[in-house]
């Protein structure tokens, strides 16, 4: 991480796809991206968010793995192949979990995740990886 040196240079706002079943969750996030500057846009389950992620572009993929009707783990798969079949450059996906052992970790980055959050989410872990993506990401 960098996080002193991403603070510095020129942010841009982000497109966010947020994944997330528990409404308190959602707040905390939602409040955290718009404070910010990014957009939100928030998709109940895997499923709907395998169909919010066909129908926009978005620079980053927020993804609970514990979610009703279809798990975070089978949604990013189904990201992947999409991307894969589109010829499209991969949108960094970051797992949200309250699980943190490393075989968790592991099955994340099996399936195309890129990073991992653990919940509670902590702002600047949140911060850091924002900044990250802010600062990499080509401007416009
Ligand atoms: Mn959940």
């Amino acid at each position: 991480m960098k996080s002193k040196e991403a603070e510095a240079e020129p942010r841009r706002e982000l497109r966010v796809l947020l994944a997330e079943d528990n409404a308190v969750n959602q707040q905390l996030v939602i409040h955290l991206l718009e404070r910010e500057g990014h957009e939100v846009v928030v998709a109940e389950n895997g499923r709907e968010a395998t169909e919010k992620f066909e129908e926009g572009a978005y620079d980053l993929v927020l993804m609970d793995v514990q979610m009703p009707e279809m798990s975070g783990l089978e949604a990013t798969r189904r990201i992947r192949k999409l991307e894969a079949n589109d010829g499209e450059h991969s949108v960094p996906i970051v797992a949200l979990t309250a699980q943190a052992t490393e075989a968790d970790r592991e099955r994340c980055m099996e399936v195309g995740m890129d990073a991992y959050l653990s919940k509670p989410m902590k702002e600047e872990e949140l911060d850091e990886i924002l900044a990250e993506l802010s600062a990499d990401a080509p401007q416009g």
